[in-house]
């Protein structure tokens, strides 16, 4: 039985002192319910230290938006898995859709940071997910059986079960257009086949597979009540802490 997931990703979102104020926020909203969800944020590099001194203690987990996958070396701007372990960080965000789409990021990019994640003792929440133009061209499930295969390669299976993938189909990304449970439901079916494939059934049945794409309280249940989808991946809704609360809320089943 595969617990579910609720991550948060605050992007390019929240100076400390409105850090301060969402994490108290959320950790208010979160407080009380059933330890059957994992609740994950993932601040914006400058506000992990204080999100790690404010999360101790708490059920909440820490995570970071990206990383590089070198450990060290004349990488301007960059940050390692080393450092995201230093200030706290169990999961880092890798490939995801705007840093593939605005940075150029590729599947055997993505592949580095989620091995260098893992070999680091950080679990990777790794994205995959199609354009509106690659949908609308019926192209979904070759898309995201391309960007699977690359991210995942040379993991052992013991590396996948750890693994989070988010499935975010970037025409649903902050667009306010959610994917219908039945689309998002029919791709986590497809990667998990794949990983099936990859690896063994045992292998896929563990791995958690998020959703992504404009999820808020309203539509959190119906999407989180799907089969193979075990979590979700929040941008917008997770800037307040009263939408990212009962988001947490419809994944407890609350
Ligand atoms: C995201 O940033 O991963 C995301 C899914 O954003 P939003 O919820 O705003 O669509």
């Amino acid at each position: 039985m595969r617990s579910k997931i609720i991550a948060g990703n605050w992007k390019m979102y929240k100076d400390i002192d409105d850090s301060v104020e969402l994490i108290k926020g959320i950790t208010t909203a979160s407080s009380g319910f059933p330890p059957g969800v994992k609740v994950i944020l993932c601040p914006p590099f400058t506000s992990l230290a204080v999100a790690q001194r404010l999360l101790e203690g708490t059920q909440i987990g820490l995570g970071a938006q990206n990383m590089h996958h070198e450990d060290e070396g004349a990488c301007t701007g960059e940050i390692s898995a080393k450092m995201l372990k230093s200030v706290g960080c169990r999961y880092v965000i890798v490939g995801h859709s705007e840093r593939r789409q605005y940075f150029a990021e590729s599947n055997d990019f993505i592949n580095k940071k989620a091995r260098k994640a893992l070999a680091s003792g950080l679990i990777p929440i790794i994205c995959v997910g199609e354009t509106l133009e690659e949908r609308e061209k019926n192209l979904t499930e070759k898309v995201v059986t391309v960007q699977i295969k690359g991210v995942l390669k040379e993991l052992t299976a013991g590396d996948v079960e750890k693994s989070i993938i988010a499935y975010e189909p970037v025409w649903a990304i902050g667009t306010g257009k959610t994917a219908t449970p039945q689309q998002a439901e029919e791709v986590h079916q497809v990667i998990r086949k794949l990983i099936g494939q990859m690896h063994s059934w045992a292998t896929a049945e563990k791995v958690v597979i998020q959703y992504g794409g404009s999820v808020k309280p309203e539509n959190a249940q119906v999407l989180l009540t799907q089969p193979n989808i075990d979590g979700a991946l929040v941008g917008g809704a997770c800037l307040k802490a009263d939408s990212f609360g009962q988001i947490i809320k419809a994944a407890a089943g609350l």
